[in-house]
């Protein structure tokens, strides 16, 4: 796999621009806040909105932080070696990201395993890159893929199973009679895929738990 590929694919760092750039770059997005808030047809400058655009830019900023978080820095040094011989499962990691067809949240609850292969990562590693890719403009499918491939490719594992179950305020705020209804992706790979005693083992625990009912 090229470099340039890993970089797309969050698993490796990013160039980070410089700070001069930033700093324009916020300026520039404080400006397109205040002119979408004008053509909404409010007043940017009554009391109440006048630091809106600033506060929007530097919240957009850091729910779009993954752009700037590889996988490999999430999970840093805490890969050990280890000869654990059975899957490995976090369940309920929080997940907040935004899609991208509405740039509204969608939220809900992440369920990773492994099955180890010698190596095994800090358990609190997991929620950490689970926001590397949440924390960009997303759909929740590539999002469930990414934090599989990625797990794939770092810890080399025999497998890994993901599973999120999520809410959509695109729909909910949006849409009628979709108050309730939940959208569940799942990313298989390795033995997670081939071995269906492991798979079912997998699914079964993590739509063991209560989730998000
Ligand atoms: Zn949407």
């Amino acid at each position: 796999m090229s470099s340039d590929t890993s970089v797309e694919n969050g698993v490796s760092a990013t160039t980070a621009s410089s700070p001069a750039t930033e700093t324009m770059q916020a300026l520039e997005l404080d400006e397109l806040i205040r002119q979408m808030i004008s053509h909404l047809g409010e007043d940017p400058d009554r009391d109440g909105l006048l630091r809106t655009p600033e506060r929007v830019a530097k919240s957009m900023r850091w729910l779009t932080r993954g752009y700037n978080q590889s996988v490999r820095e999430a999970i840093g040094e805490a890969v050990f070696e280890e000869k654990h011989e059975s899957m490995v499962l976090v369940r309920d990691i929080e997940v907040y990201s935004l899609c991208e067809h509405h740039m509204l949240p969608f939220f809900g609850k992440a369920h990773i395993a492994y099955y180890p292969n010698g190596r095994i990562v800090g358990l609190s590693k997991l929620p950490r890159v689970v926001d590397v890719f949440a924390r960009r403009l997303q759909i929740q499918e590539r999002m469930t893929d990414q934090i599989a491939d990625a797990l794939m490719e770092v810890l080399q594992p025999m497998g890994v199973g993901v599973v999120v179950e999520a809410y959509h305020l695109c729909m909910m705020m949006r849409g009628v009679e979709k108050q309730n209804s939940k959208t569940v992706t799942s990313a298989l790979r390795g033995i997670f895929r081939d071995d269906a005693k492991t798979r079912d083992e997998f699914l079964r625990l993590a739509h063991g738990g209560r989730g998000l009912d």
